[in-house]
């Protein structure tokens, strides 16, 4: 049977961008739509975005700092629409290029929505059907709104970006690394943030030492972070929202955010009538090779709803090539897998927490905390983790956790070691550099607890 494609991929974000252009370097005929704009969550509405906001909100802590050593600096007033123009600006850049990759290596690009008719034929919101031999899907993920009355007057991350001006007051919902990476950020660029998580502390799954300290930094900073507090109902109250909690009050604001979690994109695309499998959430089931239960179907990225991260969803995307494309069968390796979350102060993690470890056998902890010496001449209060979670019997660095400026650069560098199986001792033997904050990393010499 012939086809008019040999791989056809249904989403244009980090997973499938990457997949169709080094499907078709391979030789491949590939065919891709994107139903919104290329680049996907990553580039539109996530990590790009967001990190450009992080860095704004950032500005006036170091003009504190350059107080502190000495020089005469005042901090004026951000302008929102001076930023968000810049901000749009670079982001249609990056579309560009994205777009770029694909024309450049001869990936046919369709502007529509795409659902799957059979297991060879997708069919184009226009009403055309494409066949293709094999199907990716990589169509991401999307916010969820939780199932409270008033839900409708709240925003999510995606409308931050988009906002006519930045609220006075702002309340955001949730606890995972989302709701606090935009809490500091917010709070960083001058909004008044309260934030409410129903659980008993932030970062639920991270390691408990540094995700206590990243709740502890984030209040001094001027979050007011109650836990253990949800929504209960909300209202509009003239141009703000009335907002009853489980804690018994009632608070008024310009704003709700909810960062309450994300579902894979994968209604009403013709999945159940196909029989693809889905599981709980909607998520699609898919091996080790990214094949779904349908031989023809492939899934990457964050409708798999694996690990929802961009560089997972990238080499999820380049395995799946390497396994259909080149004829060298490729599972995707998720294990260790280094990562940051870009509060104030950064958290840099990879491989397992102290709870998870000490579950699983005997292990040794290295930890430090203390003032760095550039903030500490600053006068302010932040304190830093440096922390190895150690196997006593292998010796290997189970786990490593930072939370620090930068410390999403350190990890980087530190995962690689990690990921190698470095021991503690292979820790010790490396020269620290001096003076920075990362050098603790190897010169901690005692376990602080064994268990
Ligand atoms: C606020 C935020 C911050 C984040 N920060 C980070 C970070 O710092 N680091 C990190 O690694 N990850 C981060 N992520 C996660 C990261 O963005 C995602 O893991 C990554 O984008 C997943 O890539 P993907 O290819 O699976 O899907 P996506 O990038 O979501 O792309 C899917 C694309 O498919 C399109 N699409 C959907 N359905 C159809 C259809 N039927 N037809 C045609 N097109 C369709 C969508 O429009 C979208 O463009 C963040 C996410 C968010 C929301």
């Amino acid at each position: 049977m012939s086809f008019d494609y040999d791989l056809f991929v249904i989403g244009g974000g980090s997973g499938g961008v990457r997949a169709a252009r080094v499907a078709a370097q391979a030789g491949a005929r590939v065919a891709l739509a994107e139903e919104d704009r290329y680049g996907g969550t990553c580039v539109q509405r996530g990590c790009v975005p967001k990190k450009l906001m992080v860095f704004a909100s950032e500005y006036p802590g170091y003009i504190e700092d350059a107080k502190a050593y000495g020089w005469d600096a005042t901090l004026g007033d951000f302008n929102w629409d001076a930023f968000k123009s810049k901000l749009h600006a670079e982001l249609d850049r990056l579309e560009g290029v994205y777009r770029n990759i694909l024309g450049n290596n001869g990936v046919q690009t369709f502007d529509a929505r795409a659902k799957l008719a059979d297991p060879h034929t997708v069919e184009l919101s226009d009403g055309s059907r494409k066949t293709a031999k094999h199907i990716l899907l990589a169509m991401g993920g999307w916010p969820v709104l939780p199932d409270i009355k008033g839900a409708e007057l709240g925003i999510t991350s995606n409308d931050v970006f988009h906002l006519d001006a930045l609220p006075e007051t702002m309340l955001i919902l949730g606890g995972g690394y989302i709701a606090c990476e935009f809490a500091c950020i917010l709070n960083g660029l001058g909004v008044n943030v309260t934030q409410y998580y129903r659980g008993a502390q932030i970062l639920r799954g991270f390691d408990e030492e540094a995700r206590g300290l990243v709740s502890e930094e984030m209040q001094q900073n001027g979050i007011d972070l109650h836990l253990g507090t949800n929504i209960l109902e909300m209202a509009q109250d003239g141009d703000k929202i009335r907002v009853k909690a489980t804690n018994g009050t009632e608070r008024v604001f310009d704003k709700v955010m909810f960062a309450t979690g994300r579902r894979p994109n994968t209604a009403d695309m013709g999945l159940e009538e196909l029989g693809v499998k889905l599981g709980r959430y909607g998520e699609v089931l898919v091996d080790e090779y990214s094949q779904t239960n349908i031989p023809s179907i492939y899934a990457v990225g964050d409708v798999t709803d694996r690990v929802n991260l961009t560089p997972v969803a990238i080499r999820e995307g380049m395995a799946f090539v390497e396994t259909v494309f080149k004829g060298n069968p490729t599972p995707v390796d998720h294990d260790l897998i280094p990562t940051a979350i870009f509060t104030q102060p950064e958290m840099g993690t990879i491989g397992m927490s102290e709870e998870e470890a000490r579950d699983r056998g005997p292990i040794e902890v290295y930890a430090t905390s203390f003032k760095p010496m550039r903030e500490s001449f600053a006068g302010r209060a932040q304190r830093v983790l440096m922390k190895l979670v150690v196997c006593a019997d292998t010796r290997r660095v189970l786990g490593c956790h930072i939370v620090a400026p930068g410390a999403g650069e350190m990890i980087q560098l530190a995962g690689i070691a990690v990921k190698m199986g470095a021991t503690k001792e292979d820790f010790d033997r490396t020269v620290a550099v001096h003076p920075t904050m990362s050098e603790e990393i190897v010169t901690m010499r005692e376990p602080v607890r064994t268990a």
